[in-house]
């Protein structure tokens, strides 16, 4: 079947990008190798950065000037404005709180508006504050990012190209390249993993945006795996009698913290815990980041009781484009080589622009009439990824938030 765009990976980035080149007229499917956004987009927070973390030294960074924008592509979107439509991708929250603990910590990091930033932090008048933060004594402000659920903006995206997805086996026996050269790529042989049936796609344009898996399919074409890194990540996960909260505390110039909630599967509250607790427990074991992450956030929200909430963690690796010094990358990253071209957003919020670099790559070339969908309208499609707090194997554990005896030294004899 001759095609302008085969796509591999549907996280954020593929399925942003499969909608473009639809719209723009191309021929593309998308190929999945387990489930849709398995890795970082359902495992990311879902905030829909607009530069104020990469501003906190109180000046316009490289990575603040190209995320600025977009929360408001993101919310012509969300309100089904602007393509891609995303009607029914669930919003958890229409903006993040900031809170400091200090009254006296640096405000520099809190002046968006005059550093040129879009979306800009509101501070919220004593009188005001949600009960949540009734005892943090520093500053409070609204940033008006939004926080959507990852997995219903999947779903949203899969439901309108479905015919377009197909789930493959990406060992030998289900994927196989036809190449010319090293990046030149004139076949792609699939291997059904339910039926055994085959299926030989033709493209004009490859496209990678498979996270962490785009390492392997480089190799695959020919081409370098020592473009990409990974950062790794060690997230919390607290579940219980918490209230709903989608914020950051900010001490000095790093984000001590970063909560979203949802429910779960149950209806539970969950809270999702990110920022440094996340960057700093890569070094920790599961039980010792928990009784960490329990600690700050004591901390930083004094007037809660986690006493009755359970724990757990999960890890997970930040897939992006090779840095100097392993950093994250300031904005998306795009490799061309052949008909080859290989995309890390870098954040979820970044997708639309990596979707319009991607596009700009594929031209619709595939006359209307070579459309032949049946074959991919029967293949096996991929499902949505599940989230951490969902896996029925999950351990939940408690943390004793009880202060610590430490037992008084013997003193030499
Ligand atoms: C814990 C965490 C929190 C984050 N929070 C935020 C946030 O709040 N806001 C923000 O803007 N960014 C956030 N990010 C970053 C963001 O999640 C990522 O930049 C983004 O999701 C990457 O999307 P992707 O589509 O490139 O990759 P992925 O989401 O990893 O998707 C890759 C897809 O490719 C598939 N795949 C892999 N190998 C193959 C293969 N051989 N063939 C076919 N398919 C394959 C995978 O199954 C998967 O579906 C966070 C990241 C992490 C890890």
């Amino acid at each position: 079947m001759h095609v302008d765009a085969v796509i591999f990976g549907g996280g954020v980035a593929g399925l942003w990008t499969l909608d473009r080149l639809v719209r723009q007229g191309c021929h593309a499917v998308l190929l999945e190798s387990r489930a849709l956004g398995f890795g970082q987009t359902v495992a990311s927070q879902g905030i829909i950065h607009g530069g104020m973390k990469y501003s906190l030294h109180g000046w316009l960074s490289k990575s603040a000037q190209h995320i600025r924008k977009m929360p408001e592509i993101w919310q012509q979107a969300l309100l089904g404005r602007t393509a891609p439509n995303l009607t029914n991708t669930r919003l958890r929250s229409p903006a993040c709180y900031l809170w400091q603990t200090e009254s006296l910590a640096s405000m520099a990091g809190m002046l968006g508006a005059r550093i040129g930033l879009q979306v800009t932090p509101e501070p919220v008048p004593d009188d005001d504050r949600p009960a949540v933060f009734a005892q943090v004594t520093g500053s409070l402000s609204r940033l008006p990012e939004q926080v959507i659920d990852p997995a219903s903006f999947l779903t949203d995206l899969a439901a309108q190209h479905r015919d377009r997805l197909l789930l493959i086996d990406p060992s030998d026996d289900g994927l196989r390249f036809e190449l010319t050269s090293p990046g030149e790529v004139i076949r792609i042989h699939l291997t059904c993993p339910e039926t055994g049936k085959t299926l030989s796609l033709k493209p004009e344009q490859v496209l990678l945006t498979a996270g962490a898996g785009n390492a392997r399919l480089r190799k695959l074409v020919g081409l370098s795996a020592d473009v990409m890194q990974r950062r790794p990540l060690h997230m919390v996960l607290a579940r219980g009698d918490l209230p709903e909260l989608h914020g950051h505390c900010i001490d000095g110039l790093k984000t001590r913290v970063t909560v979203t909630s949802t429910v779960d599967n149950d209806n539970r509250m969950v809270w999702q815990i990110g920022g440094q607790v996340a960057e700093d427990g890569v070094r920790m074991t599961p039980q010792q980041l928990t009784d960490h992450a329990a600690r700050e956030l004591q901390a930083v929200l004094p007037q809660l009781d986690f006493t009755n909430v359970e724990w757990s963690s999960y890890t997970i690796d930040r897939a992006e484009a090779q840095t100097e010094g392993n950093t994250r990358p300031e904005t998306i990253q795009v490799l061309c080589a052949g008909n080859v071209t290989t995309g890390w957003p870098t954040k979820l919020a970044l997708a639309p622009l990596l979707a319009e670099e991607m596009a700009a790559r594929v031209q619709p070339i595939v006359a209307e009439a070579n459309r032949i969908m049946q074959p991919l309208i029967a293949w096996p499609k991929p499902p949505v990824a599940e989230y951490a707090w969902n896996e029925t194997e999950r351990a939940w554990w408690p943390v004793d938030l009880a202060p610590r005896q430490f037992a008084p030294q013997r003193r030499a004899a």
